[in-house]
């Protein structure tokens, strides 16, 4: 079986094929750089997304925060992420880069602030 993904860790975007029986990788072509062989192997053995969302403040300034993970998670965790953001919020002042969720839904990365809100 082929499966083809696009690069999109550089503005570059290769095309690169993977070649597999089921899950094991039989040969990858069309990528121009480790990077690119890196991302091709990852994006089919475990996907990983960075998430952005928004969490609810109480005495904000505003009443939501932006949020992300602080780094990539597994594609699958995302649905389970986003839910548990429904439940969440957090009281003002914030700064960024501050943990919101430390170990969000057991993917190892922590959830953190992408801006500062100060209390009203
Ligand atoms: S394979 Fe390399 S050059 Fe091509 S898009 Fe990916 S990172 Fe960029």
């Amino acid at each position: 079986m082929k499966t083809k993904i696009i690069c999109t860790s550089c503005p570059r975007g290769c095309a690169i094929t993977i070649e597999h029986q089921g899950k094991t990788i039989k040969n990858i072509t069309g990528y121009t750089c480790k990077r690119g062989l890196a991302y091709a192997k990852d994006e089919f053995t475990l996907p990983k997304r960075v998430l952005t969302s928004t969490v609810k403040v109480n005495q904000g300034e505003l009443a939501m925060l932006p949020v992300r993970t602080a780094g990539p998670i597994p594609k699958a965790k995302i649905l389970e992420c986003v839910k548990a953001l429904c439940n969440m919020s957090v009281d003002a002042p914030v700064k960024i880069g501050s943990v919101i969720c430390p170990n969000i839904c057991g993917t190892n990365v922590d959830l953190i602030a992408s801006r500062d809100i100060n209390k009203k």
